[in-house]
């Protein structure tokens, strides 16, 4: 066994063990994971300062997810743009390929609450080879995108298939691993992987870091592994209400995400998924946080904030406004610090 398969061997997934280490209502926690399963890795927990903190609430059960019923399983219609079994196709030029339903840990705010670890699945045998022939029937998808779960729960052999079956197909430019290993688990990330994603370049890597607290020596040596063997980071962080909707907390993270070449890419507004929704944060509030954050840092430590609409509408990005009223060809502008007029002639 490696040693993150070690550490991941034992994570605590009852509150019997949980309570032994943080002082928890068990009956409200039971509650929980009996619909929404839980999975908390030694390294994850040890990053817990102090109950409610931010890494808490990434990971441990919440009784508002069973008790506040807003939001729908799957609001994003993903089942519905499911062609053929673990595949996505929602934009003509990329697929998402979900090659699990496991992760190195569940994180009680995720998106497909409804599949994670509720039943184990791992893409492979004749599902798989339906999916990569769905791919390379479509000559316009360019970009792969392997997501989950987790795809790197599984082993570096399984990682390995997926990138040599897609590396096949000529007209796959682009793929793209989405994972939360480096925060999570960044043990993972070992020399012989590097060596895999090196073998299959170009391959790009979305990691998901939340909060500046998740920054440490050992995801920092994670992407930093990462890096060296070519592989290109971006960090796509959701906004969280009690865990990162300030200004100050984002800036902390993105600021820290690009000293270890990993570059801000994406800030999810969280999606309306039921047992979610005491983490949402308003349109209003999360405009805010940008205005806080465009101006007062470097534009690289600024990603683009993203609302994933509703009923697969689709992404969109999401910019405040600082046009104060324009007239003909002449605009006035209000500057980031929302205090001074700029004029320009826009010809
Ligand atoms: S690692 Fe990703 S897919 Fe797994 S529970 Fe966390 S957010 Fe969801």
């Amino acid at each position: 066994m490696e040693k993150w398969q070690k550490i991941l061997s034992k994570s605590i997934m009852d509150t019997a063990t949980l309570s032994k280490r943080v002082k928890i209502d068990k009956r409200k926690i039971n509650k929980v994971i009996k619909r929404y399963p839980m999975k908390i890795n030694p390294y994850y927990l040890s990053l817990i300062r102090k109950k409610n903190d931010p890494i808490w609430k990434q990971c441990i059960p919440d009784a508002s997810e069973v008790e506040l019923w807003a939001g729908r399983k799957d609001p994003l219609l993903e089942e519905k743009y499911s062609p053929v079994e673990s595949l996505i196709h929602r934009y003509r030029d990329r697929v998402l390929l979900l090659a699990t339903n496991l992760c190195t840990g569940y994180c009680r705010f995720c998106t497909r609450k409804r599949k994670v670890g509720i039943r184990e699945k791992v893409l492979e045998g004749k599902g798989a080879q339906k999916a990569f022939r769905y791919i390379k029937r479509h000559k316009a998808v360019r970009d792969v995108i392997i997501s989950g779960g987790d795809p790197l729960f599984l082993d570096d052999k399984r990682i390995e298939f997926y990138l040599r079956n897609l590396r096949r197909i000529r007209h796959v430019q682009i793929i793209r691993i989405d994972s939360r290993v480096p925060c999570l688990l960044p043990q993972r990330i070992t020399p012989k992987l590097c060596q895999i994603l090196k073998k299959y370049a170009p391959v790009y890597f979305n990691t998901h870091f939340n909060h500046s607290q998740e920054i440490t020596k050992e995801s920092k040596r994670a992407c930093d592994m990462l890096a060296d063997n070519g592989v290109v980071l971006g960090n796509q962080a959701v906004l969280l209400a009690g865990v990162n909707d300030d200004p100050q907390s984002l800036r902390r993270l993105f600021e820290g995400l690009l000293m270890m070449r990993v570059k801000p890419y994406y800030l999810y507004i969280p999606d309306a998924v039921k047992g979610t929704y005491h983490f949402r944060v308003s349109i209003e509030r999360a405009l805010e946080i940008m205005r806080g954050l465009i101006g007062y840092t470097s534009g690289m430590a600024v990603p683009r904030l993203i609302l994933d609409l509703e009923r697969g509408g689709g992404k969109t990005p999401l910019l405040p406004n600082y046009i104060f009223k324009h007239r003909g060809r002449r605009y006035i502008f209000k500057n980031f610090e929302n205090r001074k007029f700029y004029y320009a002639d826009i010809r």
